[in-house]
């Protein structure tokens, strides 16, 4: 039997980590993880109970109480938090503000750190975020790191924020990409960086479908039975 990998991808918002992510593990038949939902999903729950983030005890009561469940089949990852499904809610503007904030805590990252963990435990994964390659999953068999253009990343996310029906425009969108960007590779805990023995693959000028072929390509040999 062929090892069942784990497989990690990161880079900022809008490299297309989503998108490859999801494709290579359709074509591995592996589980796909979206991280970046866990911490949408704890920044809602934090709008949610209008928690003040500028006090402590407050953020790490909502963590410690936090009950959240996760659903890798099908195309998304769905989450559950307290048992209500909250996935509709993740892609709001104001929640992906609050991620990006909530993400520099140490009481968030290490309560999102153990479930991460326990759901790659066996392998057979494809997971994305920022921190996968050198924090999560730091001997994962594959790392990729994927950029692109600040002005493609951009462009990438105002067509994503148009289909998801939420009204903007490429030069805001470009801005506040490089923004939530600066935050998340500024920051003490965790931040969002390149892991030394991760392969760059620079997006811009290639589709989706030519940057999962280049991933597949390096894993292959890995993946073949023997
Ligand atoms: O990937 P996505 O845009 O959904 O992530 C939302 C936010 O969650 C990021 O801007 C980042 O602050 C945080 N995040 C993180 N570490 C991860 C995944 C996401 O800090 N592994």
């Amino acid at each position: 039997m062929t090892k069942l990998l784990i497989i990690a991808i990161d880079g900022p918002a809008g490299s297309g980590k989503s998108t490859t992510a999801k494709a290579l593990a359709r074509r591995l038949a592996y589980n796909y993880l979206d991280t970046g939902a866990l911490y949408r999903a704890m920044a809602w729950k934090m709008l949610m109970e209008e928690i003040d983030l500028n006090r402590a005890s407050d953020v790490e009561q909502c963590c410690e109480s936090l009950e959240i469940r996760l659903s890798l089949l099908g195309k998304a990852t769905e989450v559950f938090v307290d048992g209500a499904d909250v996935t509709p809610f993740l892609r709001r503007p104001e929640v992906t503000k609050a991620a990006s904030v909530i993400s520099a805590l140490p009481c968030v990252r290490k309560k999102l750190l153990s479930i991460q963990r326990t759901i790659g435990e066996k392998g057979g994964i494809v997971a994305e975020g920022r921190d996968i390659g050198t924090v999560v999953f730091p001997g994962a068999e594959f790392k990729f790191f994927l950029d692109a253009d600040i002005s493609v990343r951009g462009n990438r996310r105002y067509q994503d924020l148009e289909s998801a029906g939420v009204s903007s425009d490429p030069e805001t969108t470009t801005k506040t990409v490089s923004a939530r960007d600066l935050k998340d590779s500024s920051r003490l805990c965790a931040p969002l960086k390149r892991a030394d023995d991760a392969t760059l693959i620079d997006s811009t000028l290639l589709s989706a479908e030519e940057v999962v072929e280049l991933m597949f390509q390096q894993i292959a040999p890995a993946i073949a039975p023997q």
